[in-house]
């Protein structure tokens, strides 16, 4: 039993050969934001506030597909996602639709600790974001000319695309099939987990979503219990293609194996990760609340890295 704590920066099939000048920024923010967290852990932070310093500092960084870094809708506009959540309490909070604040794992904490209601969206979510007075820029500033560029080369190929690429849908016939390796969205959704020497969980996960998806859609990130889940067992943050990870309520479920067929973490993640999400579509991280952790994907690569109180620490991307 002891601390410890998982963040990933998306998954997806991301190349092997991906130039340093996209893999270091990336690495080494995953390195700052695991330093962050280690030291706001050893400071006795609750977790909750841990998963919300992490997932706040992982929006500020644009080379990820969260808060700055958010890709475009099919109209060119960002809709960002976000979804906090305390295991001992099962307190949560969610937003989606966002399109000028600046970080929404802080405005999904809101609703969870201000709201009698778990999930706001769109307008609700943005007058509710005045309301409380968070930083919020003009809608403009999410614009980055790296995502204008993936979305005209997804429109190009009428596609809609998970963020690293490779498997994607057919916007037209909702099937996978192979891209074009030229068509470079390599960023990731972010989320944390951590459990504190005490046992207790929180997770929190955030993104923009897919590149080129429908105005309104909304993926797994603040679905409790697909993107995001955590009781007094684990604490789960999901990556990939929303739309099977909400089929599989993969976070729920890593939970429920836990909690019904006495699953150790390691077993119940790689039972969700290889049986119940097709090949290409899913990664998570996860933290259970004897201080396993747990860092899996069936995509090419997941920009991950962990640490545990007993001085274990890992930082990878295959
Ligand atoms: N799961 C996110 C979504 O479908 C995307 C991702 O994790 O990269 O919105």
């Amino acid at each position: 039993m002891g601390w410890a704590i998982a963040l990933h920066g998306g998954a997806g099939d991301i190349p092997r050969h991906l130039p340093p000048e996209r893999r270091q920024p990336r690495e080494a923010a995953l390195q700052n934001c695991l330093s962050m967290g280690v030291a706001a852990i050893k400071a006795n932070k609750s977790p909750l506030d841990v998963v919300e310093l992490v997932v706040r500092e992982l929006e500020n960084v644009p080379c990820f597909n969260a808060g700055r870094g958010s890709v475009l809708t099919h109209s060119g506009t960002v809709e960002m996602e976000a979804c906090i959540m305390d295991g001992n309490t099962k307190r949560c909070g969610a937003v989606s639709g966002l399109t000028t604040v600046v970080n929404p794992v802080s405005l999904a904490r809101l609703v969870m600790e201000k709201t009698p209601h778990i999930y706001l969206s769109f307008q609700g979510a943005e007058a509710f974001a005045r309301e409380q007075g968070v930083q919020t820029v003009d809608t403009s500033n999410f614009i980055t000319s790296e995502n204008v560029e993936r979305l005209k080369q997804a429109k190009e190929a009428n596609r809609i695309q998970i963020d690293y690429t490779q498997p994607v849908i057919m916007a037209s016939k909702g099937e996978y099939e192979e891209t074009n390796p030229n068509l470079d969205s390599q960023i990731g959704t972010v989320g944390c987990v951590v459990v504190d020497g005490n046992g207790s969980l929180a997770t929190a996960t955030s993104t923009g979503g897919l590149v080129n998806k429908m105005v309104g859609r909304i993926g797994d990130t603040p679905i409790i219990g697909a993107g995001t889940y955590a009781n007094r067992f684990c604490a789960v943050s999901a990556t990939g293609k929303g739309e099977e990870i909400m089929r599989a309520t993969v976070a729920r479920d890593v939970a429920a194996l836990m909690e019904f067929k006495g699953m150790s973490l390691e077993v119940a993640a790689d039972y969700v990760i290889q049986h119940c999400t097709p090949k290409g579509t899913a990664g998570l991280v996860a933290v259970s609340a004897t201080g396993e952790v747990t860092m899996l994907f069936n995509t090419t690569g997941m920009f991950r890295a962990c640490a545990t109180e007993d001085g274990y620490s890992e930082t990878g991307i295959w």
